[in-house]
């Protein structure tokens, strides 16, 4: 079985991802860890993310960047988001993906385009979204736990930046996948999300 979990970033999706891996036995892939492998290495390269070949070359990043704790900075977040505008990239990463998603006994992966493009048979696809307002509510709860004092509204201003760059791309934006369903954590908290998604994954699976 296919898991899909796709959504905007702080929406819960890779929160969601893990408990239902967890919960289902299969193994996980964070796709937004590769993406922002590549930004971080176009960085590190002292390149230009913004152009395709400095880009493609950092898709070549050493297996040991995945451990890297600057992978999780918002800046890394953004310098991802602007390398997955490139098509070079998402092609240069979509096989190791596939080959994960298609794996025998199945696997759940989250990101931007798995229910899409990735894996667009899966039998389970889930679009987790919440509130731009709840989104940078829980980001910044979280910077601040890491000690960092962004204030709220600059964090609104990434995400908003951030939403319009994956979902105005013409490779592989964003969307709603026609047959997932829709799941809004606004109002939820973890334990709750976490639960509303094994209810929907629980509805949406073949029968076993
Ligand atoms: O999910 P995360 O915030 O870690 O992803 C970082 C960036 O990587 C996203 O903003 C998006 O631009 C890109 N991404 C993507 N396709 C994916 C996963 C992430 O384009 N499947």
């Amino acid at each position: 079985m296919i898991i899909a979990v796709d959504g905007p970033t702080a929406s819960g999706k890779g929160t969601i991802a893990k408990a239902l891996a967890a919960h289902y036995g299969l193994p996980h892939l964070d796709t937004g860890l590769l993406y922002r492998a590549v930004g971080r290495q176009v960085f590190l390269d002292g390149g230009d993310p913004d152009d395709p070949a400095d880009a493609l070359a950092a898709t070549s990043f050493p297996e040991s960047l995945l451990a890297d704790p600057h992978l999780r900075s918002e800046e890394t977040g953004g310098l991802a988001s602007r390398v997955s505008i490139h098509p070079v990239v998402r092609q240069a990463l979509f096989e190791r993906q596939r080959s994960f998603a298609t794996q025998a006994g199945g696997a759940v992966l989250d990101g931007r385009d798995i229910g899409t493009v990735i894996a667009p048979e899966a039998e389970v696809k889930l679009f987790v979204t919440a509130s731009v307002e709840a989104r940078a509510e829980r980001r910044w709860k979280e910077m601040r736990g890491n000690g960092s004092d962004v204030p709220l509204d600059e964090i609104v201003a990434q995400l908003h930046r951030r939403d319009a760059r994956d979902t105005g791309r013409k490779d592989a934006p964003l969307i709603v996948a026609p047959d997932a369903l829709v799941l809004d954590t606004s109002a939820l908290d973890r334990e709750q999300a976490v639960t509303a998604a094994i209810e929907a994954v629980e509805g949406m699976m073949p029968a076993r």
